[in-house]
């Protein structure tokens, strides 16, 4: 295997395109990574660490958009108030992300290109809309994360291409996160929930609610929250909707009628509590 690790960008463009015809991995927190070597996956020709590269640490705010460097570590996100205050459905996804260890050391880039079902910042990504930046041989381009995730381990990123930033747009909105795992944080998700909403009066104006955990990759409840926003449907038509975006299984955590059950129930008690039904 031949190890890299870029000090710069354009030292990374240049390396990623002289490895024209063959496929380097990337190497972040290793969190995801590692644990794969360690049980027996085979080790890739080229490995290229990204951890030299300082411009993918920055947290910027540029017309609006927060830009957030892709090897942003979790724990970053979880203390930074901007999260607290303007994103709150992610602060505390990180806030109830595995220990303090796995906090400092794995990053939001590899929690997104891991692209795990129950990733647990992918469900507030969704919510709030993230667009993301990509680099690699053949420049540089952007898409929203529903289009970048295609499966469980499966993303859109082409050959040496890696993630260098995900961006947000500020939001007046309110939100929230809900995980259930079979232990608080040092559990992969069972189900987690994002809710992005703007409400007066017990209507809401705004409502995005993205689940993980219940489909191949992060779902929103569209069919439920297009109903509610024009008011036509009632709480006895919820469970229905909330069912028609989600696809769970069985697998060694938890049953897929589990799964169901619990995003039921958590969806429920979110609407009911904000619409006072
Ligand atoms: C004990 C333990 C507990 C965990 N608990 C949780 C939890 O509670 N919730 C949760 O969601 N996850 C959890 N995880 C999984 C993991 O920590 C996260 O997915 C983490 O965000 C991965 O980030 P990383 O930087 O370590 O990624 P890495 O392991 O370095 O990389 C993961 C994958 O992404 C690719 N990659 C990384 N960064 C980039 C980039 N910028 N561009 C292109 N490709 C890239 C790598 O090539 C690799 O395929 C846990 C893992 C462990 C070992």
């Amino acid at each position: 295997m031949q190890f890299y690790q870029p000090t710069s960008m354009r030292e990374f463009i240049e390396l990623s395109s002289s490895l024209s015809d063959e496929f380097a991995t990337f190497l972040a927190g290793g969190t995801d990574l590692l644990p794969r070597y360690e049980r027996g996956q085979a080790m890739p020709d080229h490995l290229i660490d990204l951890k030299k590269l300082s411009d993918l640490y920055h947290i910027n705010i540029k017309d609006d958009v927060i830009q957030i460097g892709a090897l942003t570590s979790i724990q970053v996100i979880q203390e930074k108030p901007l999260f607290q205050s303007e994103f709150m459905a992610l602060h505390m996804a990180a806030h109830d992300f595995a220990g303090a260890q796995i906090r400092h050391r794995g990053t939001i880039g590899g929690n997104i290109v891991n692209a795990s079902p129950a990733g647990d910042l992918l469900p507030a990504l969704y919510a709030f809309g993230a667009v993301l930046t990509l680099i690699g041989p053949d420049g540089e381009r952007q898409l929203p994360i529903q289009d970048f995730v295609l499966g469980p381990g499966k993303t859109a990123l082409k050959q040496n291409e890696i993630l260098v930033t995900i961006n947000l747009e500020r939001t007046p909105y309110k939100s929230t996160f809900h995980k259930v795992g079979l232990r608080q944080s040092m559990a992969i998700s069972v189900a987690n929930l994002a809710f992005v909403y703007s409400e007066k009066n017990g209507v809401f104006d705004y409502l995005k609610i993205a689940a993980g955990a219940v489909a191949p990759t992060i779902v929103t409840l569209d069919k439920l929250t297009s109903t509610i926003l024009d008011n036509t449907s009632t709480p006895e038509d919820w469970p229905l909707l909330i069912e028609a975006d989600i696809s769970p299984i069985d697998d060694i955590r938890a049953t897929a009628k589990y799964r169901k059950q619990v995003v039921n129930n958590l969806v429920q008690a979110f609407l009911r509590r904000e619409l006072t039904v």
